[in-house]
């Protein structure tokens, strides 16, 4: 097997990189994953997750996780509501395993739980934020925050959208897709926000008007997310000046921004809890490439980072998790730089048309026409 007995270092312990950590320690690799985080009980943030049959639930069922997939995600939480800005529902339905929509909805910190208890003892190396990488002879040294450092024959970035290392591998920089994002979160909603807890059902809304969007999500631990969507210049965060750990601030800037809808989604801003986050959304030129290297390669946002609306981030982070894996233990390829190639080659197309797709889908909702075609799709 090409990488026997090499020490392959993952930077990032985020869905793409555990689910490789996962693959390539069934088939007998030897993996340590690097992540920032101080620990494991650091709260995971965000919105639930689908996980598609042909990516994501593939990753998980060929590392052998559907048994404990099963036991972890919400049955009923692909319930979905698609209302205008006065909150009339306009699409109301969920879909059945039989359906061809049915996609099963898990929780970030659940789904993190499960990769991390399939990983062998000691496999995730916490509070080790990478600082630097450099080439030591045929292999990587490895720098961390916190002084210490570590070495490797293969080093895969899993870090997200900033990653550290794709600068090293290319220079080709994400542009900005045109909308950006406030992200917030209601601890406790049925308390806090007792008529959006009942409209959401414990599923998801997807409100949209005005090129607007809002979208909430119930999660299992009794919360919500939810974050909306405007089209913005790149540089709107530091223009406007809004100070987002500031509740009042933000919801006076929701309700000069969305003037017109109804009062109800104040209520999500007037209960937010723990600061709001602003996320510019960036995409990957849909035409990037880059020349291989011998033992460092990248996947999930660090290679492809696309605007969240079609909903395969996570899906696509982990299906180059299971690909890239095939690659590295494929007896045919005559060495690591060819089966490198041979994933990047495959994932680099992948990721384009899912990002094409996903910017379509962006401006579309982000349009006069967007509720009309978010119904259109669910027609
Ligand atoms: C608001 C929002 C909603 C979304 N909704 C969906 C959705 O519904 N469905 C979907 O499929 N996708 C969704 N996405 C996208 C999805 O979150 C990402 O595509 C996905 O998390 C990418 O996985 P990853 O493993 O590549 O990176 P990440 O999940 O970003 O994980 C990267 C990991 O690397 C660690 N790290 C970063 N830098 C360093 C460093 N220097 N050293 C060590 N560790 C480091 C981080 O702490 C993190 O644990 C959404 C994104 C946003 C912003």
């Amino acid at each position: 097997m090409l990488i026997q007995d090499k020490k392959i270092a993952i930077v990032g312990g985020g869905p793409g990189g555990l689910t490789l950590a996962r693959l390539l320690q069934r088939r007998g690799a030897t993996v340590q994953v690097y992540e920032r985080d101080v620990n494991k009980g650091v709260r995971v943030q965000g919105a639930t997750l689908d996980l598609h049959e042909e990516s994501g639930l593939e990753a998980i069922r060929q590392a052998g996780l559907l048994d404990a997939f099963r036991a972890n995600y919400r049955p009923g939480a692909d319930k979905i509501r698609i209302v205008d800005p006065h909150g009339a529902v306009l699409f109301d339905d969920n879909f059945n395993a039989d359906d061809q929509l049915f996609r099963p909805e898990i929780d970030r910190g659940p789904l993190r739980n499960l990769l991390l208890e399939s990983l062998q003892p000691g496999t995730v190396v916490w509070n080790s934020h990478l600082v630097a990488l450099t080439p030591q002879g045929d292999s990587w040294k490895l720098a961390f925050q916190n002084g210490t450092s570590a070495a490797a024959d293969l080093v895969i970035a899993a870090d997200g959208a900033n990653s550290k290392i794709r600068p090293l591998i290319t220079p080709i920089k994400p542009f900005y897709s045109g909308v950006t994002i406030v992200e917030g979160t209601v601890y406790h909603s049925e308390k806090a926000v007792p008529r959006i807890h009942q409209l959401l059902n414990g599923g998801k809304i997807f409100a949209l008007g005005d090129s607007k969007t809002l979208i909430v999500s119930s999660k299992g631990d009794g919360s919500l997310v939810f974050y909306t969507g405007c089209k913005t210049d790149e540089d709107w965060v530091h223009r406007s000046g809004i100070d987002f750990t500031d509740r009042a601030r933000v919801t006076a800037w929701f309700r000069q921004e969305f003037t017109g809808w109804d009062t109800l989604w104040l209520e999500l801003f007037e209960n937010a809890e723990g600061g709001f986050i602003p996320r510019p959304q960036y995409c990957m030129p849909l035409d990037q490439t880059w020349e291989t290297l011998p033992n460092l390669t990248m996947l999930g946002d660090a290679a492809h980072l696309m605007p969240p609306y079609a909903g395969e981030g996570v899906n696509m982070a982990m299906l180059d998790a299971l690909e890239l894996s095939d690659c590295l233990t494929n007896s045919e390829c005559p060495d690591l730089r060819t089966a490198l190639m041979a994933y990047e080659t495959r994932m680099r197309a992948r990721a384009s048309e899912i990002a094409r797709m996903t910017l379509e889908q962006t401006r579309q909702l982000h349009s006069g026409q967007g509720l009309a075609r978010m119904l259109e799709m669910f027609a």
